[in-house]
């Protein structure tokens, strides 16, 4: 028996599952409730990067979503003319650092069926959340099931209920503070053979108006393209001009009987961040808490950093080695990181591929010429290695506040200073 009885996550996306199967290994009771009745197949997330990797080696699930995906082999920037601007590989990675592949909604099963090997994890779909409550004891949600309104208990809620999230309202009401992007963000995924015109895995076409990004999603050949319609269309006129600006931007010019369109979603994009991660006994993660871009896939991969933090600061509460206070080491610190890295990166890799004078990428770009000289020139490849680090700032070892701790890069065991 832990220091608490139950977590309530809210939301079966791939955060709230993650964080449900971390808990369950732990043997911490965890209720799942999905307002939808399946899991979500809209074309979202596609690309992890090397922070959340790591955190789903750590869940265990790594493993099953690299058999079903695959390791991008190299990406690039290229110019409207389809030639290239820099060019980085990525097979010198190492392994468990390198970005994976997978539709998000082929991770979110694969999280899902690991789960439901933990007798002490419930999952129940058709449960939406509407109203929430706490006192000093304990927290409560009410729900609207196929069996009636039903209100549920537990010692933790967290909102991992996405980007409109009922727990960040009930929270915070309307506030949500941050921008969003002037253009829809058209996302869609396409049996195309960009192979033929000798394209990278990960491709980012740079232009003012016609940027775009074209990524292998799946290893039978479905790629994603991700480009920029005028924000004031309607939703309907962006998927009208889909041929016509597949016409024009995809190498080849192809028309619409060269390629299969099997799904295009507009969607309108921000970089927010929630005022707090945490309200007493209310806590959120990923989407919830924070939107970016999907410009170098920061989305989830944060996300998913997010619920590998959370996860550390309930178990060691759980398993007496922590307080309650490591939860608002939590909120202070995922929200840092959210906004000293997550914000401006994502946000430099749009701008990047919105530059208004590609002619002169390498000139204006300090990322692109690095990457561009990396192989050349040692300096260029220490700046590049210096920039990238960036990436790697996503995390944060939680078990450091624990009463007594473990590094992860040494097994002596540490007394905690703080
Ligand atoms: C076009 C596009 C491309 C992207 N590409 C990438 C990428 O390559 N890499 C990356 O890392 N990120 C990417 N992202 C971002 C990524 O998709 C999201 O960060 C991620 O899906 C969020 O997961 P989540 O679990 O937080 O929320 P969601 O996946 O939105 O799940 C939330 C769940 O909560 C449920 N829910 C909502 N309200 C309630 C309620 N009241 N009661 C109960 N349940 C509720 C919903 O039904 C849903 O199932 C992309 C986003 C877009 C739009």
């Amino acid at each position: 028996m832990g220091a608490f009885q139950k977590v309530i996550i809210v939301g079966a996306g791939p955060a709230g599952l993650l964080l449900a199967l971390f808990l369950s290994k732990e043997m911490i009771p965890v209720h799942v409730l999905e307002a939808a009745s399946e899991i979500d197949d809209q074309p979202r997330a596609t690309h992890y990067g090397p922070a959340g990797v790591q955190e789903l080696e750590r869940a265990g699930v790594l493993e099953a979503i690299r058999a079903e995906g695959f390791l991008p082999k190299d990406l690039c920037w290229r110019k409207e003319d389809g030639s290239i601007i820099a060019e980085l590989q990525q097979e010198h990675i190492p392994l468990h650092s390198r970005v994976t592949s997978l539709p998000v909604n082929r991770v979110a099963h694969i999280i899902l069926d690991a789960l439901r090997q933990h007798p002490t994890a419930k999952v129940d779909f058709n449960y939406k959340v509407t109203r929430t409550g706490q006192d000093d004891d304990k927290a409560w949600v009410e729900v609207e099931t196929p069996a009636g309104v039903k209100t549920l208990e537990a010692s933790y809620i967290v909102g991992s209920d996405g980007a409109s999230s009922t727990i960040r309202k009930n929270l915070f009401g309307d506030s949500f503070p941050g921008q969003t992007w002037e253009p829809w963000f058209i996302a869609s995924n396409v049996y195309y053979d960009f192979d033929a015109h000798g394209w990278d895995d990960i491709n980012f076409v740079i232009h003012p108006q016609n940027w775009f990004m074209a990524a292998r999603i799946t290893k039978d050949g479905l790629w994603r393209v991700t480009y920029g319609e005028d924000g004031k269309l309607t939703r309907e006129q962006c998927i009208e001009r889909q041929q016509e600006r597949y016409r024009s931007m995809l190498p080849g010019n192809p028309g619409s009987e060269q390629y299969k369109l099997t799904n295009i979603s507009p969607y309108r994009v921000h970089q927010k961040c929630a005022e707090k991660f945490r309200v007493g006994r209310f806590l959120l993660v990923a989407d919830a808490a924070h939107l970016c871009n999907p410009f170098g896939g920061f989305g989830l991969t944060s996300g998913i950093v997010d619920v590998g933090g959370l996860y550390d600061c309930l178990s060691g509460i759980y398993n007496g080695l922590a307080d309650e206070s490591i939860l608002d080491k939590y909120d202070e610190i995922r929200r840092r990181i959210f906004i000293e890295q997550v914000d401006k990166l994502s946000t430099a890799n749009l701008q990047r591929v919105m530059m208004t004078e590609p002619g002169r990428a390498l000139e204006l770009d300090p990322f692109l010429n690095a990457a561009a000289n990396a192989k050349k020139d040692p300096e260029a490849a220490a700046r590049l290695a210096q920039m990238a680090r960036g990436a790697n700032a996503l995390k944060h070892d939680f078990r450091q506040y624990y009463k007594t701790f473990k590094t992860e890069s040494s097994a002596s065991e540490h007394l905690c200073c703080t």
